[in-house]
């Protein structure tokens, strides 16, 4: 949660991520937004608690610390931001699955609406090179319906289905199985899995194409305003 949450994804995202991931209270309900803002607002993450609250008062705990306190002050920072007119909120899905081949820094997304003749606007979104490791970088952006071709033409082998996937997208390609086994019986997992990849890519929530492209074993580099295939990663990944 503290991780998502420092990539400027939401409580809403998070929460549906925990729904997702049959992640419930105590009580055996579904986490509200206001108790996932209350966990990370909290220190005890880090190790430290203040007692009587507000007292002033610090201690460390002698439980071993979930997250690091800069990770908890970024996260900090970032909720202090308000959600709507900061870019960052908005859902860019295969930011983390690009990085520049160029200068090897991160990709950021960025919207833009071209009015059509009709006065009606129409949505483009783009990735580019974060210039975080070279300023003067020249690499070129990528355009997301590109990403989403290039991801197409993978699609027989993005997803293992031997694969450890998070219990959300599991689900869903148990479902999209017997969907399939409606029309036929012979049907295999491995089937289905291009056919979810598909409806995901291009019908897809943001959700769902950001959970996938989270679950992918593949990262592209975006090299000479190509998109190629990253080989340097997955072979010693160890992803959980
Ligand atoms: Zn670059």
């Amino acid at each position: 949660m503290f991780e998502m949450s420092a990539q400027s994804k939401g409580g809403r995202h998070i929460r549906q991520w925990l729904e997702d991931n049959n992640v419930r209270t105590r009580g055996d309900k579904t986490i509200p937004l206001s108790m996932i803002y209350r966990m990370l607002g909290s220190t005890f993450y880090y190790g430290e608690f203040e007692y009587p609250k507000k007292s002033g008062k610090w201690y460390q705990g002698n439980h071993p610390p979930l997250i690091d306190k800069k990770l908890f002050t970024k996260v900090k920072k970032q909720l202090k931001v308000p959600q709507k007119s900061k870019w960052g909120a908005k859902e860019f899905p295969f930011r983390r699955l690009l990085t520049c081949g160029s200068c090897g820094s991160v990709i950021v997304g960025e919207e833009k609406f071209k009015k059509l003749k009709d006065g009606s606007k129409r949505r483009h979104v783009y990735y580019q090179c974060s210039k975080k490791k070279d300023y003067d970088c020249k690499e070129r952006y990528a355009k997301e319906v590109d990403i989403v071709e290039v991801l197409l033409a993978m699609k027989e082998n993005l997803l293992m289905p031997t694969k450890d996937l998070e219990p959300g997208l599991r689900k869903d390609l148990k479902k999209q199985v017997e969907i399939m086994k409606l029309t036929d019986e012979s049907i295999t997992d491995d089937k289905a899995a291009p056919i979810y990849i598909e409806y995901a890519l291009r019908k897809g929530s943001d959700f769902e194409k950001t959970r996938l492209v989270r679950n992918l074993d593949t990262k592209l580099v975006l090299s000479d305003k190509r998109l190629e295939r990253d080989y340097s990663y997955g072979q010693t990944s160890n992803r959980k």
